[in-house]
């Protein structure tokens, strides 16, 4: 009876250290992922517009022309963004959860310009507004010092 209570209280222990294993994992894993995919506040917080020349560049990027839609004259803005509530349409996932742009490698210029709260070392007071309109906290030093700790396998480009 003794012996089967041992095994039993093991096998709990046991249990239990896998749970923790797993979550210790899961946290890991938030961490190695580049705070903007975890954010995507500013895709969906303001109006992008920009020349109509980006669709067709002919240099390292093209702004595909079905994520755009026109804003008169020489200018075009992106799907989603002139609407009252703004939201890129090519942006995919849940803001301040897991998003991903799936134009990422032909984003237009505002959106290659736009920097993140103290990815460079400074406070970005857009980023700031962005992520508050959504009821996210500001970046700070810190996220930045976690994410490129020595044990980040993986980063946005
Ligand atoms: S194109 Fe991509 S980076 Fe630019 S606003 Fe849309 S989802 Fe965001
Ligand atoms: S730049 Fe700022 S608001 Fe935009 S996705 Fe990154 S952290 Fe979020």
């Amino acid at each position: 009876m003794r012996c089967c209570l041992n095994v039993q209280v093991g096998l709990q222990r046991l249990a239990e250290l896998v749970i923790i294993f797993c979550m210790s994992l899961k946290t890991q894993e938030k961490l190695n992922v580049h705070p903007c995919q975890r954010c995507g506040a500013c895709c969906a917080a303001f109006r992008v517009s920009f020349w109509r020349s980006e669709l067709s560049s002919g240099g390292s990027w093209q702004v595909p022309l079905e994520a755009v839609e026109d804003s008169g004259g020489s200018l075009v803005s992106l799907k989603g963004t002139t609407q009252h509530n703004p939201g890129c349409d090519s942006l995919k996932g849940r803001v301040g959860d897991q998003v991903t742009c799936q134009i990422y490698e032909n984003r237009p210029s505002p959106c290659r310009n736009f920097k993140a709260s103290y990815e460079e070392g400074y406070r970005e007071e857009r980023c700031d507004l962005a992520r508050s309109k959504h009821g996210l906290r500001p970046l700070t030093k810190q996220d930045w010092k976690v994410f490129r700790s020595p044990s980040r396998p993986v980063s946005l480009e």
